[in-house]
């Protein structure tokens, strides 16, 4: 509904009111002059001289894919401390994280065998925290949706077989990312369902509304009780043939090979830019997305935009001569894909320093086109951001609803005391295609579209702008 009909639709409903209804409607629900007129320079500048595509072409080709661990993480750690520098960052610091150190290793082969003929290649991706296969495995597969017909199988029901977990994300849900998340506990948690049951490994349908040949990783765990199988994702397409073949009688085994190893953990860094804020440089806006990836593809979307973004956030604010109220971090996180360790370090640091975080902005959800923003805060922090939906829908960035804001930024919440929680705000671009590419070797540079990654940027720049307008006395401060 656009502002002309709510307004007439109120006219009808209250008759008496017809006077006040316009100021009181445009006073309530837009920006400032002033805030329209910088937010207008911020999208000029990002969209006419932002760096934000090249920063992602160097992040994507130059250093790649960047599990924790990884030296290719080392080199993402240099590059981002150094292209902060650059986009005028007054301080840029490291902050120590100790990550896991999981390796995929170049023995990663799968194959599969219908009614005992001809071994026919699988393509497949093991799972980010797989135990290796120690050899081959060769066995006969079984298909589920549900956790519960595992159950039904009794302790030893897969009786040596594997276990392939095949229920697809939900075509009927709007959210792409609401159909992930109902799908995605099985390949969380399937190599713990599949040994529990006597399965021998787990196999899990890619999490993708795509249907394609391209397997998608991602974390997985393991429960101390239950002993450990490895697991792997299979395309969509193979997931489809296989269960059409079982669901047609036929006999298939599938065969397993890979080498996966656990390190030591390691340590890496946050890298921490810093602007000190001219009224109040003891009150933190922290902005960022994560600097770690999957190591298949080059963590273009994921989250290689949230990185771009958020050190457009610190080159635009920079270049257009703002002076900051609060104190601006930027942080670009490590280890979000498989930890979480950067979040949680940054968090209990910012505790132990006794530091207020007022708002807290993350990009960890891709770089298409902005649509809006989850705000995870009190009533009156999520009624502050409320009353710009009317001017945020002029940027395509009014949809607004509550919700995580981010994996990076969750944790501090969580460490704080309910008066000294940060207003959170996650942005949430359009989500459709996120999860073709999502940890699958398509999130390449040549999957972001430039013009949707520099709106990103800018809708980002501009939620940090206009937070750090805020007073927070006010805000913040009551208990959920
Ligand atoms: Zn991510």
């Amino acid at each position: 509904m656009n502002r002309m009909n709510k307004t007439i639709a109120f006219f009808g409903m209250m008759t008496m009111a017809v006077v006040m209804v316009p100021s009181v409607w445009a006073q309530d629900s837009r920006w400032s002059s002033e805030d329209s007129a910088m937010v207008a320079r911020i999208h000029d500048h990002v969209l006419g001289q932002g760096g934000c595509v090249e920063d992602l072409r160097v992040l994507c080709k130059e250093v790649g894919a960047r599990l924790s661990g990884s030296p290719e993480a080392d080199a993402a750690i240099l590059w981002g401390a150094k292209t902060l520098r650059e986009a005028g960052a007054p301080e840029v610091r490291m902050q120590t994280v100790i990550v896991p150190h999981w390796e995929r290793s170049d023995v990663e082969r799968a194959w599969m065998r219908i009614d005992g003929g001809q071994a026919e290649p699988l393509k497949i991706s093991a799972l980010g925290g797989s135990i290796g296969t120690e050899g081959q495995i060769e066995a006969p597969v079984r298909v589920f949706r549900q956790f519960e017909e595992l159950d039904s199988l009794g302790a030893d029901g897969l009786d040596g077989a594997i276990a392939f977990f095949n229920r697809p994300m939900d075509p009927l849900m709007i959210s792409a990312g609401g159909a992930y998340g109902g799908a995605n506990n099985q390949r969380s948690r399937g190599a713990v369902e599949a040994a529990d049951h006597g399965g021998v490994a787990a196999l899990v349908r890619s999490l993708t509304h795509a249907l394609d040949t391209f397997p998608h990783t991602g974390a997985m765990r393991y429960d101390d009780a239950v002993h450990r199988v490895p697991a792997a994702a299979v395309s969509t397409v193979d997931a489809r043939r296989i269960a059409g073949l079982l669901s047609d009688g036929h006999d298939v085994r599938v065969g397993l090979e890979m080498g996966c190893i656990l390190h030591d953990d390691k340590a890496q860094a946050n890298v921490i830019a810093e602007w000190t804020g001219t009224e109040y440089p003891d009150r933190y806006i922290v902005v960022g997305g994560h600097l770690d990836s999957w190591d298949i593809g080059e963590g273009a979307h994921d989250d290689g935009a949230g990185i771009v973004h958020s050190i457009e956030v610190m080159r635009t604010l920079v270049a257009l001569g703002y002076q900051p109220r609060h104190t601006i971090r930027v942080v670009l996180f490590i280890n979000e894909e498989n930890g979480n360790n950067g979040g949680k370090t940054y968090a209990r640091k910012a505790r132990e320093k006794g530091e207020w975080h007022v708002a807290a902005l993350e990009s960890d959800a891709g770089g298409d086109a902005p649509r809006g923003w989850a705000i995870d805060a009190t009533d009156a922090g999520t009624e502050a951001v409320r009353a710009w939906r009317e001017s945020l829908v002029d940027y395509g960035m009014g949809d607004l609803r509550r919700g995580g804001a981010g994996v990076d930024i969750g944790p501090l919440k969580k460490e704080k005391p309910a008066d000294q929680r940060p207003l959170m705000v996650g942005l949430r671009p359009n989500s459709q295609r996120y999860f073709d590419y999502h940890h699958s070797d398509r999130d390449v540079f040549e999957n972001v579209h430039p013009r949707e990654l520099k709106l990103g940027a800018a809708a980002l720049t501009s939620m940090v702008y206009l937070l750090d307008r805020l007073e927070y006395e006010a805000l913040g401060t009551e208990d959920e």
